[in-house]
């Protein structure tokens, strides 16, 4: 299956191959994880759980349902998720006096109890993260890790004493994030939403998003800075040092198993996933290659270099009665980065044949030492995959000066930024407005709506 024919069959069938996940659960956009998508999707977690936890975030787990009495405090917020929330309405036969929610996201589960957790100016800042299904009744077309109705997510929640603090945190998210997508090997740019497009409830919105081959965006992470909007609807304060009672100011940080998804995307083939060495649960796996009357001594061989290797790397033995043909198939569906072959040849010279999977490059290399030399290819395979994603989506950000040259990939579209010219470009041109260039990029000539003089970038693309 051709990536850049039909990419979306591609990306359908690269999961299947790859086992991750099975969509025949009969809920729409419920698929089941199945083991090697969770392993995935654990090492995701692990990264983000390290991140955070170093940044002095401490983990957290709320009840999956929400009082209807506190979800509907905040209006904008409840105006953003009412129409594609999950409720529960009864408790056995009996219809419940306060409908419960579905968690679609966090806040309003967490913010009464933070008003109760935050007294004084020393317990601020208050920096919690979870790790937990959201709900959401999505309407459109489900896609697997894109766009579902079951959403493994990451969401950190912050408060701090002032405006300027919070501020100061979303720059620590923003640097939190750049050491993440190195290790997930995906590039993004962060845009500025636009007013008419921040999340409801916040007072400005930051989205991050990357590039899959359709040519579509897909948002990969969000930033909210919630100012005190929050903190006034569920009333929480803090003591200043003077005895004042001061309202706390709030920041989100969100993030999903689309993670997963862009990963599959971005860097599959058509032999199917690609994954980056730090997200394989699999790094290197030893394939034997039997031969007639030697299987024995090559088996003990093999064993010892799963040895020699297990204290170092996530290894696998595949020693299976099938054939190596076979047993090369199938890790390379699932993305293994690299394959140790070990033959009669190979044991006579005390050597193993290494093989990559997305260079399909071969070289042998001793027994001897095996483990640093692994690492270090994986090192390298790992700066390799972030290069090349990251020059596909440089290559893919095109300057135009009139919407008729929309094009696939992102657009930077000058602009005067009012919200009518803003608004025109998604009417024009069918797609999204991603926002303004976060990291400034400076802007000339006219905007390409009403030709008054350009003030700032627009990103424009069709995203997921
Ligand atoms: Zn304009």
């Amino acid at each position: 299956m051709k990536k850049d024919e039909d990419f979306s069959e591609w990306y359908a069938s690269v999961i299947e191959k790859a086992e991750l996940r099975d969509k025949r659960y009969p809920i729409k956009g419920m698929d089941v994880w199945l083991p090697y998508g969770w392993a995935i999707m654990k090492r995701v977690d692990q990264a983000w759980r390290e991140e955070f936890d170093a940044t002095g975030h401490r983990e957290v787990n709320f009840p999956l349902l929400i009082p209807e009495t506190e979800f509907k405090k905040e209006a904008d917020h409840v105006k953003g998720f009412e129409s594609d929330v999950y409720w529960v309405t009864h408790g056995g036969l009996n219809p419940l006096d306060i409908r419960l929610v579905l968690r679609p996201t966090s806040e309003t589960a967490m913010y009464p109890m933070f008003a109760l957790w935050i007294r004084s100016h020393a317990d601020l800042p208050l920096k919690v993260y979870q790790i937990v299904s959201t709900f959401r009744y999505e309407t459109k077309m489900t896609r697997t890790f894109l766009r579902v109705r079951e959403i493994h997510f990451f969401e950190s929640h912050t408060a701090h004493a002032t405006f300027e603090d919070a501020q100061q945190q979303i720059q620590e998210d923003l640097q939190i994030h750049e050491r993440l997508m190195r290790r997930f090997c995906l590039p993004y740019i962060v845009s500025k939403r636009p007013d008419w497009d921040k999340f409801p409830g916040a007072d400005y919105s930051l989205g991050a998003d990357t590039l899959l081959p359709s040519g579509r965006t897909l948002q990969i992470a969000t930033f909210h800075q919630y100012k005190d909007n929050f903190s006034k609807v569920y009333d929480v304060k803090y003591e200043d040092a003077e005895g004042a009672r001061r309202y706390v100011h709030q920041t989100t940080d969100g993030m999903s198993e689309r993670l997963v998804g862009a990963i599959v995307a971005v860097h599959g083939d058509e032999k199917g996933l690609v994954l980056p060495p730090e997200v394989a649960p699999i790094q290197v796996v030893i394939v034997p290659i039997l031969e007639k009357g030697r299987q024995e001594e090559i088996s003990r061989a093999a064993l010892e270099v799963y040895h020699s290797l297990l204290p170092h790397l996530r290894v696998h033995l595949d020693d299976r009665d099938v054939r190596p043909g076979e047993k090369f198939y199938h890790w390379e569906a699932k993305g293994v980065p690299l394959r140790v072959e070990l033959g009669p040849k190979d044991l006579a010279k005390g050597e193993v044949v290494i093989v990559q999977r997305r260079s399909g490059e071969k070289k042998s290399l001793g027994v001897l030492g095996l483990h640093s030399r692994l690492k270090s290819i994986l090192e390298l395979i790992q700066v390799d995959l972030f290069a090349r994603a990251e020059k596909v989506m440089k290559d893919n950000i095109t300057v135009i000066t009139r919407l008729e040259d929309a094009r696939d990939g992102i657009n930077a579209i000058p602009w005067c930024g009012r919200e009518s010219c803003g608004l025109t470009v998604t009417e024009r041109t069918g797609m999204s407005v991603l926002g303004t260039p976060y990291y400034k990029e400076a802007a000339s000539g006219k905007c390409a709506v009403c030709g008054e003089p350009a003030i700032e970038l627009l990103y424009a693309a069709k995203a997921y």
